[in-house]
């Protein structure tokens, strides 16, 4: 017999679970149905794709014994695990995102009961109720079967054990107190239709019955074996035969999530092409939602096959925290992802998947504000990667995305913001930065909030690139205030003209004393508190954005902002007045870091700053 130790990750999440999801104790059975389910799918897969010989019933089995030692055992003849595999799989932690999940928990959140919903805790859960678990296993296509058995403390064992003569998996659960109401026949049926009624496979449950005579005395026992579940694949039944219910449970059968879903979106498809979707929205944004190595929450079928849960071309990338299924009729079963991604039906089907998920979700912002806004503030990022990502879709997605605004508190969407413009608005304003409480503080917001005008608040980091790309809303120009060549729409040529011939000279003594710190110096037509702002040339990046793109790492060249400065302030009239050169050069640089400072950006030479700032505080 050998003797191991678990991995520290899985002591940690076996202590998790215990502490966190106590008060569920019971979804134990369905974390292991669902693994006996998947390994079932994994062996049918073999057979369609090497004409693997496989038991002509694919089945789950239940039995318990309610004298004694209780037990509770659940086997299946699925693909079962080797004997490396069983250390693999059950000494580790298996599922890679479960993992990472864990690595980057802090203790605080560790003990956060809430968290752990948002991942399937899978085997581990018997723990909860078991106070030792054995697993005998034997992988298909091989002939000795191993034990593998832990009381889930630190420790494990493996060794070979005969009781296995076919491929498949048996667990059984050595109930511990708090488990013993689990030997019970009402209690497996009632948990079984609750939570596992719509696995695609029969689950038997074997239990012993009284026999009585006519008089109805007990005359004996007999041992009775029945099909519990429906056994239907849920996503091919009429709507109107199902349930919220329903739907949920399944929902917790196939996703890694043991919350109830926002909504779904259930979908038959008939005519050209013959297929069912059903499509889940996670109450809350999937945890590896922005990390490159997200799991993919759509499952593939043909014809009630499952094929794949691990492509991630199913559905674009910015839709990838939709949960669910595609079943198709008219993929071949033995479909290869090579074939996949090149394949016509696919094709169709992704992109009518995606026309109607943008379509449902436009529904419901239109007929349920309560729930869209719920949805806005998990999702509404993807949708805003989907704006340059999915260029066909992109009407449909400036419909959904929702930004932050100076007309109130709530989210707003472009219509809604072009339906408040004032008659004369030429276009639709906007302010991106990262901290919104600087941005409403703004200089350069303040001359449009006293015009009047609303602009939009955008403190995505993606929403600079992203708006940049777009450009237009239906006819609108979108412009960012911090950008030159914004304030042109509320002056005329001649105006704009007269204003750089008055700031002529000090634009001059400005631009010599910065020299290469600035692209340009302008005037203003509109600062009325402050003697200058920055804002960047049209098509450069914005300064907070340039800040943001260097701490990601990108290099990219310097790149000064344009000064922007208001020739009726006294400290610009100064500079107008002066002659003396080292005053200027002091006081120029000071106008423009106070100018960076105001943008929530730090000044190049800090020290300068202070220095030059001290000067004037003493005279
Ligand atoms: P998850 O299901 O999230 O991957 P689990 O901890 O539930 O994680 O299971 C770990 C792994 O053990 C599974 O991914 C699977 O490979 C294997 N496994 C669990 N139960 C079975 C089973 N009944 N038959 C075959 N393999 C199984």
């Amino acid at each position: 017999m050998e003797k191991k130790q678990f991995k520290t990750e899985v002591s940690d999440l076996l202590n998790m679970i215990i502490h966190s999801l106590y008060s569920h104790k019971e979804i134990f059975l369905r974390e292991l149905i669902s693994n006996a389910s998947d390994a079932l799918d994994k062996l049918k897969y073999k057979n369609l794709t090497e004409n693997a010989s496989i038991p002509d019933e694919l089945r789950i089995d239940i039995s318990f014994t309610e004298e004694g030692d209780r037990t509770l055992t659940i086997s299946d003849n699925g693909i079962g695990m080797s004997h490396d595999e069983l250390m693999e799989n059950l000494g580790t932690i298996a599922h890679s995102g479960t993992k990472k999940f864990l690595e980057n928990m802090t203790t605080d959140q560790k003990t956060n009961s809430n968290l752990i919903g948002q991942f399937g805790v899978g085997f581990y859960s018997a723990f909860m109720v078991a106070k030792k678990v054995e697993v005998i296993s034997r992988a298909f296509g091989e002939n000795a079967s191993y034990k593998w058995s832990s009381d889930g403390k630190d420790k494990y064992t493996i060794e070979e054990d005969a009781s296995r003569t076919e491929n498949g998996t048996t667990i059984i659960l050595y109930l511990n107190e708090e488990g013993t109401e689990y030997a019970n026949r009402w209690q497996i049926e009632q948990l079984i239709k609750q939570y596992s009624n719509h696995i695609a496979y029969p689950i038997y449950l074997t239990y012993k019955q009284n026999t009585y005579d006519d008089k109805y005395n007990v005359t004996g026992s007999e041992i009775k074996t029945e099909q519990i579940n429906m056994a239907n694949a849920l996503w091919r039944r009429n709507k109107a035969d199902l349930t919220e219910k329903d739907y949920n449970e399944f929902y917790k059968n196939i996703s890694y999530d043991s919350d109830d879903p926002m909504f779904y979106i259930h979908t038959k498809a008939e005519g050209s092409l013959d297929y069912t979707t059903l499509f889940y929205i996670p109450a809350t944004a999937p945890y590896d939602l922005y990390r490159a190595d997200y799991k993919p929450g759509v499952k593939l079928y043909v014809k009630r096959v499952f094929i794949t849960d691990d492509e991630k071309e199913l559905l674009p990338s910015y839709l990838r925290f939709v949960r669910g299924i595609i079943d198709s009729e008219d993929l071949p079963l033995n479909v290869s992802r090579e074939i996949l991604q090149q394949n016509k039906v696919m094709a169709n089907i992704r992109s009518s998947s995606v026309k109607k998920l943008l379509s449902e979700f436009k529904k419901i912002s239109e007929q349920n504000p309560e729930l869209y806004t719920k949805f806005i503030k998990q999702y509404n990022r993807p949708l805003k990667e989907g704006l340059y990502q999915d260029y066909a879709n992109r009407d449909e997605l400036l419909d959904l995305v929702r930004y932050k605004t100076t007309y109130s508190d709530d989210y707003t969407s472009l219509k809604s913001y072009k339906e408040r413009m004032k008659p004369d608005q030429k276009s639709i304003y906007y302010l991106t930065g990262t901290n919104i409480q600087a941005m409403k503080s703004s200089p350069m917001l303040a001359s449009y909030i006293n015009k009047g005008i609303e602009v939009l608040l955008m403190d995505d980091e993606i929403d600079d690139f992203v708006i940049s790309s777009i450009g237009k809303f239906n006819d609108l120009e979108l412009k960012a205030i911090n950008k030159s060549g914004t304030s042109d729409d509320f002056i005329t040529e001649e105006e704009k003209k007269k204003l750089q011939d008055e700031g002529a000279s000090v634009i001059e003594k400005i631009k010599k004393a910065l020299g290469n710190k600035v692209k340009d110096v302008v005037v203003s037509d509109s600062l009325n508190d402050v003697s200058a702002v920055v804002i960047s040339d049209s098509k450069d990046p914005t300064v907070q954005m340039q800040q943001i793109l260097k701490a990601m790492g990108q290099t990219m060249g310097e790149l000064s902002p344009v000064l922007e400065i208001n020739i009726k302030d006294p400290f610009v009239k100064r500079i107008s007045d002066s002659e003396d050169e080292d005053f200027i050069n002091k006081a120029s640089s000071l106008l423009l870091d106070q100018a960076l400072i105001a943008e929530g950006v730090m000044p190049k030479e800090p020290n300068v700053f202070v220095k030059n700032l001290h000067t004037f505080l003493i005279v």
